[in-house]
């Protein structure tokens, strides 16, 4: 095995076409940017397949030659220039790293750039060209992932997160590598098996009926020739012609088995239509429910800011709740995170403790909303701050804690992200547990951490970027028929 080499890197976007903000190279090097020698020893959410790859090495006895992995929060289409640099960097590095066994690429999966509406596919054929035809590529994917044709016939082997919250990620990558190794071994012959389901929708798999489609799909690998079987959620905000869910099965040479688990799959997927989510409850609704169920609760209810969810692309700095919760004077309540850098540098500049009178969110877009005005007093300054996801940091830039006069308290970050755990609020110096309610900007990466605090979760959507009616976009290029758009829609069998 010591004379297997393997390479890796990671490449990663999550691009709400229809956001207004620019993804440009800056925003990679802000956000995660890591070179070879720079790799930090703890597994992290975006570049999992390079982890699991980097720390195989020893145990299996391969040599391992690291590129560089990136990756930015998600947002608007990124800059043909940040694409293409990106690109050509992992691109040089592998041919220098050449010959080698296999290329493992921790992927996002729904990255599309000025002049590339399918960068992994563009990133994928160049790697094609450089080692060949005999070289192992392992793919790992989020979910929300566009999962196109021209990628599945690009690599020998992808594999995608399954769980949504993705608190999986490790364990995915483990299989990716497990595949990858025996396919190097030449034990294993995959073959793919795409359906695509003809439908845009949100899956989180902590719900039923998910929940059990998830149990079944992980319950019919390892056996019967089937290798890994995958659901790509689709980024319901990334308008390519192939949005949408699909579902890949990667069987040991049993092409037609695998086409019939994933049609089996993907016809139940789409059964489920409408059925997949949570009721969303616009803003004042969902806060005079909170308030209803607070008033014999003890523990906080959560809510959901879904539109505003910087995970889907969204500014993070919509102040809708913001402003009910002052309106309505409602005390003990607190709402986060809210991108502001420049309320954070005049936050910090006053220093912890200070009362000052700030201007809070209201700056990126049309869909963040009229800015608050508003006598706060500092609670905290923290600089490089985070929150925690699946045991891994989350970085928030530098970060305050803040509460009104009116009892009302926010997080402001400076690095965009969205909420995932409860230590988002703590260590800004607000307790979340003693709160009785909990604005949270996110869709459902929030829920690992907050369930377990909080009487009651609720889901509101509101003015933000983020719709949960997809109808309410303007697509442009995603092929039709497709669910919701067009009342019926006939999955089909694409590889
Ligand atoms: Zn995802």
């Amino acid at each position: 095995m010591s004379a297997i080499r393997i390479f890796a890197a990671g490449l990663n976007h999550e691009t709400n076409t229809f956001s207004p903000m620019v993804t440009s190279l800056r925003c990679f090097e802000r956000d995660l940017a890591w070179r070879p020698g720079e790799h930090p020893p703890e597994a992290n959410l975006n570049t999992a397949a390079f982890w699991v790859a980097r720390q195989r090495a020893s145990v299996s006895g391969y040599t391992f030659i690291p590129g560089s992995c990136f990756w930015a929060s998600p947002g608007g289409k990124v800059t043909r220039q940040a694409y293409e640099f990106m690109r050509d960097e992992i691109l040089g590095q592998l041919e220098a790293a050449c010959p080698v066994n296999a290329v493992v690429l921790a992927l996002h999966g729904a990255m599309v750039a000025d002049g590339y509406d399918d960068c992994e596919a563009d990133l994928l054929a160049h790697v094609r060209r450089v080692v060949g035809q005999d070289v192992v590529i392992g793919v790992g994917l989020d979910p929300h992932c566009h999962l196109t044709v021209r990628r599945c016939e690009l690599a020998d082997l992808i594999v995608l997160f399954k769980e949504y919250p993705h608190t999986d990620y490790v364990e995915r990558g483990q299989e990716l590598m497990d595949l990858v190794l025996k396919r190097v071994a030449g034990r294993i012959s995959p073959r793919m098996s795409l359906w695509d389901c003809r439908m845009i929708a949100s899956f989180p798999t902590d719900r039923q009926p998910m929940r059990a489609l998830v149990d079944h799909i992980q319950s019919l690998e390892g056996k019967n020739n089937v290798l890994s079987v995958s659901i790509a959620h689709g980024f319901p905000s990334g308008d390519v012609v192939e949005s949408g869910a699909r579902v890949l099965v990667i069987t040991d040479d049993d092409k037609a088995h695998g086409d019939r688990i994933a049609q089996d799959i993907g016809v139940r997927l789409y059964e489920m239509r409408g059925n997949t989510v949570p009721q969303f409850l616009e803003p004042n609704k969902a806060l005079d429910s909170a308030l209803q169920i607070a008033s014999t609760s003890d523990k906080p209810i959560t809510i959901a800011d879904t539109s505003d969810n910087s995970g889907g692309g969204a500014p993070s700095d919509n102040t809708d709740f913001l402003h009910l919760l002052i309106q309505r004077g409602v005390k003990g309540a607190s709402v986060g995170p809210i991108w502001d850098p420049l309320a954070v540098q005049l936050a910090f500049d006053a220093g912890a403790g200070a009362r000052i009178r700030l201007r809070i969110g209201g700056k990126v877009c049309f869909a963040s909303g009229e800015p608050v005005d508003a006598e706060v007093e500092v609670l905290s300054c923290v600089r490089n701050a985070t929150q925690s996801f699946a045991g891994a940091p989350a970085a928030l830039g530098d970060a305050v804690g803040i509460r009104t006069s009116g009892g009302v308290g926010a997080a402001l970050i400076s690095a965009r992200c969205q909420a995932m755990g409860v230590d988002l609020f703590s260590n800004l110096g607000i307790d979340p547990t003693r709160e009785k309610i909990l604005v949270v900007k996110s869709n459902q990466h929030f829920y690992t951490a907050f369930a377990p605090i909080s009487h009651h979760v609720l889901y509101a959507t509101g003015r933000g970027l983020l719709a949960t009616d997809y109808t309410r976009y303007p697509w442009e290029k995603v092929k039709r028929p497709i669910w919701p758009l067009d009342s019926a829609a006939a999955g089909q069998l694409l590889l």
